[in-house]
């Protein structure tokens, strides 16, 4: 099968200071196909964003590697290396602090046509014109402002910036968790729609797993700088392995009412804070199945069924 991208036990590590280190992102592996889309999830804290933000080389990995078409991204020559930070675009969750209040939004979505060279004069003219209209707005949109705009248009702004450069393989920050739910399935459709016409890649976060159910091919679920579960999405919503997911999935409410009643799985406490997580298992302070040795071994990371992959002592 054909990876876009791999990332192969890579480590996120902020340290506060001599005794204090977040391990925001520990020992994750994980790969996504060509044109997939690939929804992660956790709470915040969990780690996430700066999983995203790290693969699309916001800022450097502690350790371990991201491949890109094959090629570990730490060896690209310059040139290369510019190909692949154009390819590899980010999404942010909230479009007011990620869009420049006192530039056009043409030039906003024109950003990185400038940075990379991509065109200039009436080529990027009617280049922006030609990304507003992919994303629902108007080429008049071009000489307003951001503050002129509705949240949910600010987004498609963020979106069209991101599409300028024609990146391969975008994370998806939260798009739509900022917005009114009655805009969010707007921005899901224009993503899933866009998806298609340009070839893209999706690595979608979401803090909720029924924000992601309906898009995903794939979804990985994390807790505490850890994935704790991944499989294809059906399997996961049909067959969730970890008590965490189970947990997750326990909380979204069944819209079809023929379906079997789920019990409503209530976690005890707050996610523990990520500079000193439990030891052993990272979930064991909230988990209703806890053991022994939930407390004393990592549980592994194994492949329990066919691409179901959980890291658990209950498997
Ligand atoms: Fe619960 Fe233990 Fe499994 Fe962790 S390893 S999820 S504490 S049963
Ligand atoms: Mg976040």
């Amino acid at each position: 099968e054909e990876y876009i991208l791999e990332v192969q036990q890579l480590t996120k590590y902020f340290h506060i200071n001599k005794e204090k280190t977040v391990k925001s992102v520990d020992d994750i592996s994980l790969s996504i196909k060509k044109g997939e889309t690939f929804g992660l999830v956790g709470e915040s804290g969990s780690g996430k964003s700066t999983l995203g933000k790290t693969i699309v080389g916001l800022q450097p990995a502690t350790s371990g590697s991201i491949f890109y078409n094959g090629t570990d991204v730490e060896k690209l020559d310059r040139k290369m290396k510019k190909t692949v930070n154009r390819e590899l675009q980010i999404i942010f969750q909230d479009p007011h602090a990620s869009l420049n209040p006192r530039m056009q939004v043409g030039d906003i979505i024109a950003e990185g046509i400038d940075a990379y060279k991509l065109a200039k004069g009436k080529e990027r003219q009617d280049r922006i014109y030609e990304l507003l209209e992919k994303v629902g707005l108007r080429p008049e949109h071009a000489k307003r402002y951001p503050h002129e705009f509705s949240g949910g248009q600010r987004q498609r702004i963020g979106i069209a910036r991101a599409l300028a450069v024609q990146p391969k393989f975008i994370v998806a920050d939260e798009p739509i968790s900022a917005l009114d739910v009655s805009i969010q399935a707007q921005v899901i459709n224009l993503l899933d729609d866009l998806k298609k016409e340009e070839g893209l890649t999706y690595l979608f976060i979401a803090h909720d797993l029924g924000m992601v159910k309906h898009i995903s091919d794939r979804i990985g679920v994390m807790y505490l700088g850890k994935m704790m579960e991944m499989s294809g999405s059906d399997e996961l919503f049909a067959n969730p392995l970890h008590p965490y997911t189970q947990a997750l999935l326990s909380a979204i409410p069944n819209l079809n009412p023929r379906a079997e009643k789920r019990e409503r799985i209530v976690l005890a406490g707050d996610p523990p804070s990520p500079v000193n997580p439990p030891s052993g298992c990272r979930f064991r302070t909230r988990c209703p199945h806890a053991m022994e040795i939930c407390a004393k071994e990592v549980p592994t990371w194994k492949e329990v069924q066919k691409e179901h992959w959980t890291a658990c002592h209950l498997y």
